[in-house]
């Protein structure tokens, strides 16, 4: 069986790993480099992917495509402001989604991070000699559904078996063989090449609990980099009255020295950057030269903001996860980025331990992701590590007045299955409406709808006879597949979670911040809608008894008539005190109308309430409802 290989599909840079005689290693790419560049360009009809792309970005700004992950499994109106920061051009493409424009074609962010997969694999391929198809591919643990399935769809289209999908930091801390170690409490800071991430990690029994994610989506080693071109280029220009940013050419060559001063400056105290030739004097026509000494001491200065920012997150992961830097028995080191001294300084700093950092940082996660490779092939070596990952929020769907029924509750491992059986709420209602939501609100409103589908063609059947019942399924990689099927008539509809919504982190940590801020509002908000609720069922209960007790007085009949019709009136107008005087009287002439009924045929003692339905049930979407 050929070997299963992890990637860590960065932002910045990507990573291939595999297993080889029980150990993770990293595979060299073609160039002989053990990280490839996540850039692709299009010259002509020519592709370029890794370090021959990168090379050449300021030159093809608009046709050179580098941190397309930011797009990946996402909305366009959520990625508008983000389009504004590429110099290429990001626009929206085909039901709201997400297209990237080059040479007149438009790509979607899957079939660019396809580019990237396929070098690493046919790379790969060639150097362990036999063909690669099953992969395991990360992502960061605030990935939503959309961005996991779109990232397991990036690797269908190069071609490739997606095995699983799985968080960076779970990957991190398996390179870290700390699945090993039992229960752990683990902070994973991840610096890389434009993102931030911080993950708290409960590790216990092979389950790897995120506790929680924060960071930053805008701070990474590019920044670094840029602060040093802005220092070079300010420089130059006091001294020849010229900016080097102008100029493309030299622009590119500015970055790549920056860069490499920078990653010197993580071994060595000072280091000299010289570019020969940089530009031609505008006057005079002469070449201008470039040569600067920059120390370690100049580094940290220039960059003292940027080392300020990443404090911010890591105390704010802490109190999300309700620790104190003490409790955390490991810290780990991901990206590029944490080899810079200053960075390891501050980690030491706010968490009062000093790092673990036996794994290489910018490796540790592909070779995380070759382990789970190994898991799931089975590989003898690993023994029997079960890993479970856990869903990030509550999943479940719209009920009656806007209301949640959750399915699948936050934290819950994976994979997992529920299934619901929910009814109608209006008497030969033909549908339902399946509303897929994930937050932590009690209302529908309040949190992210994933997708909505229709279950039509329901035979005509009093309110809450229906069975219909909702099945969530989510994989080991987090994706789910809802279905729903109505059990008389067999009918059934269902829907995978694609590319259609996204939540992104900031919007994952708000959304469970104003779940706790807002608890008191909304169960007040809650008791308002049940209220209304349980009348309007009782309402529609009172209509089936007309229909079904049609021997009873025409009096009766009117008398329940009008108390149903104030029911309906009562629900419309949304005033609490009406719904409670109107529910009190339907109550009442109901119990009457039915005692009457009963007395009036003794024959048919048994007719009582077909509805087997609860006061206090939840009804979908106005007309759909958990049955008993
Ligand atoms: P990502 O996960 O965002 O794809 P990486 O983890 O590969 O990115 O980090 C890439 C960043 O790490 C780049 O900005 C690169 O310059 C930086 N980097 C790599 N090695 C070093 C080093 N020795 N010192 C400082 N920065 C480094
Ligand atoms: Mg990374």
């Amino acid at each position: 069986m050929p070997k299963a290989v992890g990637i860590d599909l960065g932002t910045t840079n990507s990573v291939i790993a595999v297993m080889e005689g029980g150990r993770p290693e990293v595979i060299v790419n073609a160039e002989g480099a053990r990280t490839t560049p996540s850039v692709v360009a299009y010259k002509g009809d020519e592709r370029l992917v890794g370090q021959i792309a990168r090379r050449q970005a300021a030159l093809n700004p608009k046709a050179t495509l580098f941190e397309v992950k930011r797009f990946i499994g996402r909305r366009w109106d959520e990625v508008k402001e983000e389009a504004a920061r590429v110099p290429f051009v990001v626009k929206e493409g085909p039901g709201g989604s997400v297209r990237i424009e080059v040479n007149g074609q438009d790509l979607a962010p899957e079939q660019v991070s396809a580019e990237v997969l396929r070098k690493l694999v046919q790379d790969a391929s060639a150097k362990l000699g036999e063909k690669i198809r099953d992969v395991v591919i990360t992502v960061p643990a605030y990935f939503d559904n959309s961005q996991r399935e779109a990232t397991k769809q990036a690797g269908e289209i190069a071609g490739l078996n997606v095995l699983r999908v799985i968080n960076e930091p779970t990957a991190a801390a398996l390179a870290y063989g700390l699945e090993r170690k039992g229960n752990e409490t683990v902070l994973v800071f991840d610096l890389g090449g434009g993102t931030f991430d911080v993950t708290i990690l409960e590790l216990g029994d092979g389950v790897f609990e995120v506790k929680s994610t924060s960071g930053d989506t805008h701070l990474g080693g590019a920044d670094f980099d840029q602060r040093i071109v802005a220092w070079l280029a300010g420089e130059f220009q006091k001294e020849h009255n010229f900016d080097l940013r102008k100029d493309p050419q030299a622009l590119q060559r500015l970055i790549e020295a920056a860069e490499k001063a920078k990653i010197e400056l993580s071994n060595a105290s000072e280091t000299t950057i010289s570019l020969p030739f940089i530009t031609f004097d505008p006057e005079t026509r002469t070449p201008l030269h470039l040569e600067r000494t920059l120390t370690r001491a100049k580094f940290e200065e220039l960059t003292a903001d940027l080392l300020r920012r990443v404090r911010q997150p890591v105390e704010q992961a802490l109190a999300d996860a309700k620790l104190s830097a003490s409790q955390i028995d490991e810290v780990i080191l991901v990206g590029g980025s944490t080899r810079i001294p200053a960075v390891k300084r501050i980690v030491k700093d706010l968490i009062g331990k000093d790092p673990n950092e036996s794994v290489n940082p910018d490796e540790a996660v592909a070779l995380g992701a070759a382990v789970q490779a190994g898991i799931i092939q089975g590989d003898s070596n690993l023994g029997d590590i079960v890993l479970v990952d856990v869903t990030p929020l509550t999943l479940g769907v719209e009920v009656k007045g806007g209301m949640v029924a959750p399915m699948i509750p936050r934290n819950t491992t994976v994979p997992a299955k529920k299934t619901e059986i929910y009814t109608t709420a209006e008497n030969n209602q033909p549908g339902v409406e399946i509303n897929v939501l994930q937050g932590e609100r009690p209302m529908a409103a309040d949190n992210k709808s994933l997708g909505r589908f229709k279950l039509e063609g329901i035979p005509p059947m009093p309110a809450g006879r229906p069975q219909i019942e909702v099945t969530f399924d989510i994989d080991a990689n987090g994706i789910l597949h809802v279905t729903a099927k109505e059990k008389t008539s067999g009918k059934e509809a269902s829907i995978r979670i694609e590319n259609t919504t996204t939540l992104d982190k900031s919007d994952v940590e708000r959304m469970v911040r104003e779940a706790e801020q807002n608890a008191e509002a909304d169960r007040k908000r809650r008791e308002k809608v049940e209220k209304r609720n349980n009348l309007d069922s009782l309402r529609v209960q009172a209509l089936a008894q007309l229909d079904e007790q049609a021997g009873a007085s025409e009096e009766a009949k009117q008398k329940l008539k009008a108390a149903a019709d104030e029911a309906e009136e009562a629900v419309r107008s949304d005033d609490d005190s009406r719904i409670e005087s109107a529910q009190k009287r339907l109550e009442e002439e109901l119990r009457s109308f039915m005692t009457a009924a009963q007395q009036g045929s003794q024959a048919q003692a048994s007719a009582a309430g077909p509805q087997a339905q609860k006061q206090d049930d939840d009804v979908i979407d106005a007309d759909f409802k958990p049955a008993d």
